[in-house]
């Protein structure tokens, strides 16, 4: 769709890609800044074809580099800081394109996650979205529209990313990250299409450590206070791991909670007897608290809590 509007000259002057993260919606926003600007195939005669008719990007020339290594000038990139995308940053961008650009480059703005703009800055998106400078494209994304302002999606060409099929994110695991078929079926199933996801947790390791985690939030209820204080304090040692912690203890809880209705639909499925188990043991309204629990640490931490005090907190909970 996008490279036959690019044939035709008639690229929307603002493209909303939704779809779960990790599913390349950021980057087809960047390839097709790279198309429309590339020195060599492209430029604004939008017109090289490779032999299968599609456009494309050398991805050698300067303006290729310079897309990729995110120094060009002419591309704008907006990302939440501290949880939202605030007025401020839209402000800035304003004074950034009321500027010239140069006039070979068509210049794009990339929202990233634009459901998190809180009203103010999505109000004064839209005063730019309704008069958009010349030559300017903007490329938002987002989970769903029903996420975003609906004045905006209104705005907007819409383009809906779907979750990659199980089975190439496992093919793709076992011919590039050398995982093995088991390997691969557990990543797949717990990335859930989203290659992202996929390549975080691509290795062997993260298997074994996810087993550690689910093990240990397992028995916790049994532990001593000075253990649950520890696993705290291991938690808070890494700060780096923690999303990915997060994930584990979320996905682990939901499939407690959904195996007894569909147990096809669990994503560890590899785990499929310890869930059975444990199933068994937590009320379903104690593993909803829980889950909870996490979602609260997680976004706590995203404000700027204290990291140890909030992680005590949610291990107490957990513990329960
Ligand atoms: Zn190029």
């Amino acid at each position: 769709m996008l490279c036959n509007a690019l044939k035709n000259h008639r690229l929307p002057h603002a493209i909303l890609f939704t779809g779960e993260d990790g599913v390349g919606k950021s980057s087809a926003a960047i390839e097709l800044a790279r198309v429309c600007n590339c020195r060599l195939t492209g430029g604004q005669e939008h017109s090289k074809k490779d032999a299968a008719g599609e456009i494309f990007a050398c991805g050698n020339c300067r303006s290729c580099r310079k897309i990729e290594n995110g120094v060009h000038p002419d591309i704008h990139s907006i990302k939440p800081s501290g949880g939202y995308i605030r007025i401020e940053q839209i402000r800035s961008l304003y004074a950034s394109l009321a500027l010239k650009s140069d006039a070979a480059s068509a210049r794009f703005v990339l929202i990233e996650d634009a459901h998190l703009m809180n009203a103010e800055a999505g109000n004064a998106l839209l005063k730019i979205l309704e008069e958009p400078p010349d030559l300017t494209f903007f490329v938002l994304t987002a989970p769903d529209t029903r996420d975003l302002l609906p004045t905006i999606v209104s705005r907007s060409r819409h383009i809906r990313f779907n979750p990659i099929p199980q089975k190439e994110l496992e093919d793709y695991l076992v011919s590039h990250r050398g995982l093995t078929g088991q390997q691969a079926m557990i990543v797949a199933s717990i990335s859930r299409g989203s290659m992202a996801r996929a390549l975080n947790i691509a290795d062997a390791d993260w298997i074994n450590y996810r087993n550690f985690i689910v093990e240990t939030i397992g028995e916790l209820p049994g532990l001593p206070a000075a253990f649950r204080h520890a696993f705290a304090e291991m938690l808070a040692a890494d700060r780096e791991k923690l999303e990915g912690i997060f994930e584990i203890m979320k996905n682990w809880y939901r499939d407690l909670a959904v195996f007894p209705w569909s147990p096809e639909k669990i994503y560890n499925q590899d785990l499929i007897r310890q869930i059975k188990n444990r199933a068994m043991q937590i009320p379903p309204h104690l593993l909803i608290e829980k889950a909870d629990a996490v979602v609260r640490a997680e976004k706590a931490l995203a404000g700027n809590a204290n990291l140890r005090l909030t992680l005590d907190v949610l291990v107490t909970k957990l513990a329960q």
